[in-house]
């Protein structure tokens, strides 16, 4: 039990445009974010776990997610910040001394045992390891009119998913760096390994039906997923 788990679940979901945020709409009858704080409440490695959301859904989270659905390794809850580096570095702070860290979107319910598996194997191997699935589409470089200037190698491109794991000490020292010389474009945490020149990230072999549940077209194909979801990991 060496690993430390931050759940995210401080955004605004602006992108769904629902009253109510992604991370909380419910996928046959469970709330999206509690089905990623289940996966990882049952995996042996993990200690702890510190949700973090924004300041006024602390409450909410605990008496309507953790307690409800009896998920016994939140540590803490803790408020996030104004992007998803700040609330990453709070979740950060909230961490006892484990060894590893998984640092996980909340909004991406569908996360497997074998997935986590292979992080835990790696993270052990190369301290620093993300979830990524190979690029499908050709994706293109445009300038600020919308004109294309690049079209890089596809089979070099990855989508970078979460989880992403890092040994505890290497990711606190990035985050913090990065965050006081407030370096533009972190929107994932290996970015912040990248920024500071840390050595490299491995890349371990996620999957493809761990979706982010992000924009309306995502919920029919998330109830679809559900099934397929429940019947290979064993239920939740
Ligand atoms: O915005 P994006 O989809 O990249 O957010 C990824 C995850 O980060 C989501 O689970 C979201 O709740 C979380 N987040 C956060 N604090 C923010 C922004 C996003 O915890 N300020």
């Amino acid at each position: 039990m060496n690993c430390s788990a931050i759940v995210l679940a401080a955004g605004s979901g602006k992108r769904m445009g629902t009253a109510i945020k992604k991370q909380y709409l419910e996928i046959k009858g469970m709330p999206v974010l509690a089905y990623s704080l289940r996966r990882f409440d049952r995996q042996p490695f993990i200690r702890e776990i510190i949700l973090v959301t924004s300041p006024e859904e602390i409450d909410y989270c605990r008496t309507e997610i953790v307690e409800k659905f009896g998920i016994h390794k939140v540590k803490n809850i803790v408020a996030g910040g104004k992007e998803r580096c700040n609330s990453v570095y709070e979740g950060l702070k909230a961490c006892s001394e484990t060894e590893y860290v998984f640092i996980h979107d909340g909004a991406r319910p569908f996360l497997s045992d074998e997935v986590l598996d292979r992080l835990y194997k790696d993270v052990q191997l190369y301290k620093a390891c993300i979830a990524a699935v190979p690029a499908k589409d050709t994706i293109k470089v445009a300038d600020e009119s919308r004109n294309i200037i690049d079209t890089p190698d596809r089979s070099r491109l990855w989508q970078a998913q979460t989880p992403q794991a890092f040994s505890l000490s290497l990711i606190r020292e990035c985050y913090r760096r990065a965050l006081e010389e407030e370096a533009a474009g972190l929107t994932d945490d290996a970015s912040c390994v990248e920024y500071c020149k840390k050595g490299s990230v491995h890349l371990t072999e996620g999957s493809y039906d761990n979706l982010k549940i992000t924009t309306p077209e995502d919920l029919p194909v998330a109830e679809i997923l559900c099934d397929a979801y429940r019947y290979s990991n064993g239920g939740w």
